[in-house]
């Protein structure tokens, strides 16, 4: 991926690819959620009841969206964030869809559909991302992150 040979920021790389080009590079159940903007079952994703130590990625492109300081445990039963990793790690767009009125959560990079965002949160934010599984990959803090866990012998 050429962006790797760029040693500043890459926030603002947009990736865009149309719909077909999607379909071939995701899995069918990826490209429902991300592109189709479609929501996994209660319960039933891999991370909702997940809380190592780690980051989330975007499933879709890799772009960083929340850590695992930033989840919390709620009982909706999709994985719930209370802040991304970065304001501009993520979109927000309004979506009256099914007569409601919700905000809609989706990568910053690819515009893939994560999740919504709602006002019942916890503190700080008092917010409530609540995200599906299948469209993010979870990333385990590694020794290079963590001084802490890092034993010379
Ligand atoms: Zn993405």
């Amino acid at each position: 991926m050429p962006e790797q040979n760029q040693s500043t920021s890459s926030d603002t790389n947009k990736i865009k690819l149309d719909d077909a080009s999607w379909k071939q590079k995701l899995d069918p159940e990826v490209y429902h959620i991300a592109r189709e903007k479609g929501t996994e079952r209660a319960f039933t994703g891999t991370y909702w009841n997940h809380f190592e130590s780690g980051t989330y990625h975007c499933k879709a492109c890799g772009n960083p969206l929340f850590k695992s300081d930033g989840k919390f445990e709620s009982s909706c039963g999709w994985p719930s964030f209370f802040e991304p990793i970065s304001e501009k790690s993520i979109l927000y767009a309004n979506d009256n869809t099914y007569g409601m009125q919700r905000t809609e959560v989706m990568c910053g990079k690819c515009d893939a559909h994560l999740g919504h965002v709602f006002d019942d949160g916890p503190p700080p934010t008092y917010k409530r991302y609540c995200i599906n599984s299948v469209i993010i990959d979870f990333e385990k803090r590694s020794d290079t992150d963590s001084t802490q866990e890092h034993h010379a012998k």
